[in-house]
């Protein structure tokens, strides 16, 4: 017997919400599970550039327009000493709408998602929370779902995609989930009222501000209501060893270790209490298996600098649902057809973990990589805006190794079986 639904997804932020409306326009009858109410908190509020395309696809780009996020058109670096790059104005290297983006609300960004979900025909189950994962021998057939008020009941499909974040269900449960040895970082960050805004269309600037003592860095981008989104970035070894367990007082101290940020919110008013987050540098060894797909940061994710988390989740929840929709038509199953696009993806994900390995990297300076690479600075701002799947970046990611080699990394087994 037919069951109700082909598709059940784990989790509502940006890969669930898009794999969920993408396999629904495509005809399949699909249920999503959202454990949170929303509107609710989220870190991830700066996108990449080349999150339009996959906006388009879905056509949710009128929606976005109208949501009153702040424009983001360029990055701009702060050394260590408070001096800072010219800022990387996107639309200068490409001038098509793709080339710039926003800074959002994640609240706001991620219900419109999920609305817009929910207008193709999605299901959507919340606040509910899926338990656990059903298998029948190696198969994944459904999931365990508790709703506030109606108990737990068992949901069958045939494919369950999981966009969990970091929650990371499948891969945990599967022990798939490697921590990048390289990338051991943890954050400290807040939100202000009334901090520096850059004037005109620089408002959306993302900084990236080296902090006095070079350990670490702080990220600080303009939100909408007169919010600036700040947050700290660095290794656990100098952000938790030895240090405050009151976070805080850390996030303070990093504070006064930077002098860029310290004059950009004296005098602000921080509406948010100093959250923190460690661990989140992993990936899964698998990206698919019998009758599941990994989608977002349920399969990986890299570090916050760059803005590529949102990005790579509403690519990943694209080519989950366009599995999903395969395998569906072919009635093909498999851990191999599920996870035929995961070299692909895999693939734009390492360039991206070159240049964040490269930005950490004491011996490499991207000043100096691009006065010997001036040939390499166009596919430098490509990468930066997120072409990774639209135009080649071999030639920029072996320029770079020779520049200056980076630390090596074990490769993803991706083996389909
Ligand atoms: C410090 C830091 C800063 C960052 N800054 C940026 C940035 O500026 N730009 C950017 O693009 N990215 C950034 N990121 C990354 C970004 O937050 C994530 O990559 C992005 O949110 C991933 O989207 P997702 O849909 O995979 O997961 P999520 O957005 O985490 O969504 C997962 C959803 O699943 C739900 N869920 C979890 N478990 C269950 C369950 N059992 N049942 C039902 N539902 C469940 C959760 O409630 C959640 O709504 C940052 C990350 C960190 C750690």
């Amino acid at each position: 017997m037919r069951e109700p639904r082909d598709v059940i997804i784990i989790g509502g932020g940006p890969a669930g919400s898009t794999a969920a409306a993408v396999a629904a326009r495509a005809g399949l009858r699909v249920t999503l599970v959202e454990k949170k109410a929303f509107p609710r908190y989220q870190i991830g509020e700066s996108l990449m550039p080349a999150c339009y395309w996959t906006f388009e696809r879905l056509g949710v780009l009128d929606k976005l327009r109208r949501a009153n996020f702040v424009s983001k058109q360029s990055v701009q670096f702060y050394s260590k000493t408070g001096v800072p790059s010219e800022p990387y104005y996107f639309p200068d290297f490409d001038p098509h709408e793709s080339s710039w983006t926003w800074q959002v609300e994640r609240s706001a960004f991620d219900q419109i998602l999920l609305e817009h979900a929910a207008g193709e025909g999605v299901e959507i189950l919340q606040p509910a929370t899926v338990r656990d994962v059903h298998f029948d021998g190696t198969r994944a057939v459904g999931v365990l779902v508790d709703e506030p008020g109606s108990g737990t009941r068992d949901l069958r499909a045939a494919v369950t995609i999981d966009a969990s974040g970091q929650r990371a269900l499948l891969a945990r449960k599967l022990r798939l989930r490697t921590l990048d040895p390289n990338l051991m970082n943890c954050s400290y960050f807040t939100q202000y009222r009334g901090a520096l805004r850059e004037p005109g269309g620089d408002e959306g600037v993302t900084l990236l501000v080296a902090t006095q003592r070079a350990e670490t860095w702080f990220w600080y981008l303009a939100l909408p209501e007169n919010r600036v989104s700040v947050g700290v970035v660095g290794p656990l070894a100098s952000l938790v060893r030895g240090r405050s367990k009151i976070p805080q007082t850390v996030f303070e101290e990093e504070v006064d270790n930077c002098t860029v940020i310290r004059r950009r919110i004296a005098g602000a008013e921080q509406i948010m209490p100093v959250r923190v987050l460690r661990d989140f540098s992993y990936c899964s060894t698998r990206i698919a298996g019998d009758g599941w797909v990994l989608a977002g940061d349920a399969f990986g994710f890299l570090d916050p600098v760059y803005s590529s988390g949102v990005f790579l989740a509403l690519r990943s929840g694209e080519l989950a649902a366009d599995a999903a929709v395969a395998a569906c038509d072919s009635g093909d199953f498999s851990a191999t057809a599920l996870g035929s696009h995961g070299r692909e993806y895999v693939a734009g994900m390492e360039a991206l973990r070159r240049m964040v390995y490269a930005f950490y990297a004491e011996d490499f300076n991207f000043a100096r990589f691009v006065r010997s690479n001036p040939e390499q600075t166009n596919a430098l701002v490509h990468l930066l805006i997120g072409t990774v799947y639209r135009v080649p970046v071999d030639g920029l990611i072996a320029a770079m190794e020779a520049f200056s080699p980076l630390p090596s990394y074990e490769p993803l087994r991706l083996n389909e079986r």
